[in-house]
């Protein structure tokens, strides 16, 4: 039986119950000090309904300070996992029950120790009309440069989960390489204070950084299949060094070189170029690489209009 520490805010009034998670990858910092805070903030007088904040989901691979425990199996594609499996597999038993639980569901995450992420918030585009659209006003309300709506068939994700109890949900991404940024911790408290506000579980007027302005620089839907995968994108050719030649938020084009991957005396040396055109959203930051490891994701932000096969 595994137990997940939460902080649980009441509110004085009826309303709905918010659950937001951090550390579902225990290398992702700047979420579970963003709820800590969020946590002192939420005044329970002024609240409607109920919070219940989760700042680190799988506190055994936090205490590991890495992504997954030492089964080493991915929580974010583990879920709904089972009661009597290995300590992931019951991490995510615990944690999926604990989703069933909500009525609106919001999970932070970075890009680990390993990658730095663009900030972005991301949504399945699921079928149902009305979990879609509240799901887009959740992301929005969110208020980071990148609004995604992504492949809303992919399992094993705590927003996987979420779906199939038709509870709206969303999921963040903020820089990450094993830091925890004061700027990214900061986004996310007001994030999740918007969302809050979208819901009308808080006054928006009572909010601190009142009144908001807009981030949204990106807003884009991707139907393909696996689109928001970020761990297959732009894979190292070989095992090597990575020197980086683009930023965050760079945009490029296909073909356009991303870095070059090394050997100890820098002698072979393969310039890796974009599969894709449009903005660098993912990097990896971590020098060393697997061959195979992902270098980069691209968001296409110039994709034809979807065709809907279900008409
Ligand atoms: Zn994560």
């Amino acid at each position: 039986m595994v137990e997940i520490q939460k902080r649980q805010i009441v509110g004085q009034q009826d309303g709905p119950h918010l659950l937001i998670t951090g550390g579902v990858h225990g290398d992702e910092f700047e979420p579970m000090q963003a709820l800590r805070r969020l946590a002192k903030v939420v005044d329970t007088n002024a609240l409607r309904g109920r919070l219940t904040l989760v700042p680190v989901a799988n506190e055994a691979a936090f205490l590991r300070g890495t992504r997954t425990a030492d089964d080493e199996l991915d929580l974010a594609r583990t879920c709904p996992g089972k009661p009597d499996g290995s300590i992931t597999e019951r991490t995510a038993h615990a944690l999926s029950q604990l989703i069933r639980t909500a009525d609106y569901y919001i999970d932070l995450h970075t890009g680990g120790t390993t990658m730095s992420v663009w900030p972005l918030v991301g949504y399945k585009l699921v079928p149902d009309q009305r979990m879609l659209t509240a799901q887009r006003r959740m992301a929005r309300a969110f208020n980071l440069p990148v609004v995604w709506g992504t492949d809303y068939r992919l399992q094993g994700r705590t927003l996987s989960v979420a779906r199939d109890a038709n509870i709206p949900s969303i999921y963040a991404e903020y820089l990450g390489s094993g830091l925890c940024d004061a700027a990214g911790v900061e986004a996310y408290v007001e994030g999740c204070l918007n969302v809050l506000a979208e819901l009308e579980m808080l006054d928006p007027n009572s909010l601190p950084h009142h009144p908001v302005t807009s981030r949204i620089q990106y807003e884009v839907d991707d139907h393909r299949e696996s689109a928001g995968h970020m761990q297959i994108r732009n894979p190292s050719p070989h095992t090597g060094f990575f020197e980086p030649a683009v930023h965050l938020g760079q945009r490029i084009a296909a073909g356009d070189p991303l870095g070059d991957v090394t050997d100890p005396l820098g002698t072979r040396r393969t310039t890796v170029g974009s599969r894709e055109s449009g903005i660098v959203i993912v990097l990896r930051t971590f020098s060393r690489v697997f061959e195979g490891d992902a270098l980069a994701v691209v968001l296409e932000t110039d994709l034809p209009p979807h065709e809907d096969h279900d008409a």
